[in-house]
């Protein structure tokens, strides 16, 4: 087991929240870098695990959770026959098998040693970790009443086990002696980082603690383990029992795409003839941007943003105050000021200040720009003769309309040059040029999936044909699958078997499924999103780590590679070859392509506000004293501190804020993907500035080395430095999106 991944790993019990979640479910390993030519150092763990075997689960289906990938590439997970009745059993044995390797590296009589210790650790933990990918298939992708019962009962147990080898004293002492020994100086830098997050994990978890302070740590996880579930599971309630029913005459302005999705999701309720508007992202959002019908958009939104705070059996508000305050008395115990602060150390940001100071500097510009799109807005509707203020339910409405009035630009239109499978094949190319990957198709059922409509590719080297691993896809909504977009992996890159571990990597989305034979067209947000996506792929596939733990994401840097990929949906080879329209096949007419570059800064007011103001909130909670907090009054009386304008709400209301609450995932890290987006906006200008743009091979060559590659074997702060030659700046995040750049003498010139 990855120590370092510990804490992370039980966010993948609940859900794999946001995206990126390979960086929190496994680990993977770094080869043949430079770092790696000093004298080897011994990783010969001996026969430390001989006499360990896996208890008997006299349950078949627990065998095969627990039994090693087989099949080609080194091995695939039985997707095919996960068979539920398996996994308590499951869990069980390999808690179990992972416990006594751990007691024996413990109690190993020989001194401690970075082999027998460290190595040892990541050798430990296969058959669980086997395990966990079915329970994130479960968990995410095929959601059940069956599994989630499962789910409660067992995750305080997962708990409880993280709680065993993480305050393990005998464990703890011996990662200590190896980080604090005169054998630190004769270790390669990527395995001094190593031994520096394993021992950190444990340090910062409850390892140094003694004595009642150390039983009320493991009391209190195992609490939040179970709040995070009901927290997670509160919300999916939400969103599943909460459906808008409409009538033929009530679907004005809405687009017929969507209407046909509705009335299929009408259908597969049991209402023939209705049309449904389920509680998610994916519906409210298109229906708040075109329904005619005001009192309906309010419905809807109202029903949307109070998700966990109806006040009834699965209102989240108790859960949230009892989660802040255990978490700050867990906290305290360490010695920390708040969680904000223990959270942070191990950032990039590493204080919470750095983060707030960054998040306030953009704010007032943010929110400025919100008052100008208020006011655009307002002229609309005073112009049509409505008599009303723009209310949260009209902005995306009365937005669509200035965006067609000021950019004469249709979303409508947009859509119908962006085919999934040609955006698809857009990565693919994206993937050759920037990393030499090549995708083929696997059609010879050799690869178990989960659901007919899950696909996998080859990935190999261009030039030389090398394996490099396997890319699942599993592209459309359906029941029980989790909402949003997120990827994940079933396996990580190492070589500390001495061969380079085969890369399983995987994309989720909800995209709704076309009619048979009909190409599936999609927003230009949400083509942004399935390249981010692939971006997290691309930065699992192309790892070179030699130890597992080294693949552990940091979380204010780990959505930067990601966000970085989406700029090449907009280069001009992406547009020429791959935005086709599905009719005709022509490629995207220019002058539309100029109409969405010009629109690109368009709304950045409501989307950046709306954004920080769940990040501030986020933070804030996670900085303050818990004691006696009511998180409805807290949420309001922070946002009106702060100056939250009245015309739009937090991107995450609290209640249903799962990035935060669902798990550790992202408290008070939410802030991260504007930290990686100052990141992206600074690293993309490194490209726009060089002789081949977007496909300049020598800044390319830099990028995966420096900051794909090496994963977490190297600090992110200096990764960056190496590849951009200086820290990341402000300044072109503020450009981006059209914001006066701060100590600019002529900043005015970027807006309008
Ligand atoms: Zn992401």
């Amino acid at each position: 087991m990855r120590i370092t991944s510990l804490v992370s790993t039980l966010a993948l019990l609940t859900a794999l929240y946001g995206c990126g979640g390979a960086d929190d479910a496994q680990s993977t390993n770094t080869g043949e870098t430079k770092q790696m030519t000093a004298a080897p150092v011994k990783e010969d763990i001996g026969d430390l695990f001989a006499d360990i075997s896996l208890d008997e689960t006299g349950n078949p289906a627990a065998d095969k959770l627990l039994s090693p990938y087989d099949g080609p590439y080194q091995g695939v997970p039985h997707f095919d026959e996960m068979d539920l009745d398996g996994l308590k059993a499951a869990l069980e044995a390999g808690m179990a098998k992972n416990l006594a390797e751990v007691e024996a590296i413990a109690n190993n009589p020989e001194p401690p040693t970075f082999a027998n210790t460290i190595v040892a650790l990541e050798k430990s933990g296969d058959e669980l970790g086997r395990v966990f990918t079915y329970w994130g298939i479960w968990s995410s992708n095929m959601s059940s009443p069956e599994f989630r019962e499962i789910q409660g009962e067992m995750s305080p147990k997962l708990s409880e086990f993280f709680s065993k080898i993480n305050q393990n004293e005998k464990l703890f002492a011996r990662v200590k002696a190896v980080y604090e020994s005169d054998v630190m100086d004769t270790l390669r830098p990527d395995q001094q980082r190593l031994v520096w997050l394993v021992y950190d994990g444990f340090a910062s978890n409850g390892a140094t603690l003694e004595g009642e302070a150390k039983e009320r740590y493991a009391e209190i996880n195992k609490r939040l383990a179970t709040l995070h579930t009901d927290f997670a599971n509160n919300v999916l309630a939400d969103e599943e029992n909460y459906v808008t029913y409409l009538s033929a005459d009530q679907l004005s302005g809405l687009p017929e795409s969507f209407v046909k999705a509705a009335a299929a999701a009408a259908e597969s309720r049991g209402r023939v003839g209705e049309y449904a508007i389920t509680n998610t992202r994916s519906s409210m959002d298109p229906f708040l941007t075109y329904s005619d019908e005001r009192d309906l958009r309010e419905t809807v939104w109202r029903t949307y943003y109070n998700r966990g705070d109806n006040g009834d059996e699965y209102d989240n508000n108790a859960i949230i105050a009892e989660i802040l305050a255990l978490r700050d008395e867990r906290v305290k115990l360490l010695g920390y000021e708040n969680y904000a602060a223990w959270r942070l150390q191990n950032r990039m940001s590493k204080t919470p200040d750095r983060a707030l100071n960054l998040m306030e500097a953009v704010w007032p510009a943010a929110t400025a720009r919100v008052r100008e799109e208020v006011a655009e807005m307002q002229a609309i509707v005073d112009a049509e003769g409505g008599d009303f203020e723009i209310a949260p339910w009209d902005y995306r409405y009365y937005m669509e309309k200035v965006r067609q009035a000021k950019y004469d630009l249709d979303s409508d239109e947009v859509k119908q040059y962006l085919q999934l499978d040609k955006l698809r094949d857009a990565m693919f190319f994206v993937a050759g040029e920037l990393f030499n990957f090549s995708f083929a198709p696997i059609t010879d059922g050799s690869v178990p999936v989960w659901h007919e409509d899950v696909k996998v590719w080859e990935v190999t080297d261009k030039s030389s044909g090398k394996h490099i691993g396997v890319w699942y896809l599993d592209p459309f909504a359906r029941p029980g699958k989790r909402s949003g977009a997120w990827a994940t992996g079933y396996r990580s890159h190492d070589t500390l078997d001495g061969i380079e571990k085969s890369v399983l990597s995987s994309n989720n989305s909800n995209f709704i499924k076309g009619a048979p034979g009909e190409p599936v067209l999609i927003s230009w947000d949400d083509a942004e999103t399935y390249f981010h996506e692939f971006g997290h792929a691309l930065h699992a596939l192309s790892s070179n780590v030699h130890y597992p733990t080294l693949n552990s994401g940091v979380r204010d840097y780990t959505e930067f590679q990601s966000q970085l990929l989406e700029r090449w949906l907009s280069t001009d080879q992406v547009i020429d070859n791959y935005l086709v329209h599905y009719e005709t096949g022509e490629p995207i007419p220019d002058e539309l392509v100029a109409k969405i570059k010009a629109a690109s800064t368009f709304n950045q007011g409501f989307a950046t506000t709306e954004y920080l103001a769940s990040a501030l909130v986020d933070m804030r909670f996670h900085m303050s004293d818990p004691t006696g907090i009511d998180p409805d009054a807290f949420e309001r009386e922070t946002l009106e501190e702060l100056g939250m304008p009245d015309e739009l709400v937090m991107r995450h209301r609290s209640p249903h804020f799962g990035h935060i609450f669902s798990g550790e995932g992202y408290s008070a890290g939410y802030y991260g993907y504007m930290w990686a987006d100052v990141l992206t906006a600074d690293a993309a200008e490194a490209f726009a500035e060089a002789p081949g743009g977007f496909y300049d091979k020598e800044v390319a060559e830099s990028l995966v080395d420096n900051l794909f590659r090496v994963r977490n074997a190297v600090d992110p702060a200096e990764a960056y430095i190496k590849f951009r030659g200086r820290e990341a700046k402000i300044e072109a995040l503020m450009r981006d999106r059209g914001f006066p750049v701060p100590g600019a003498e002529t900043d005015n010139k970027t807006v309008d």
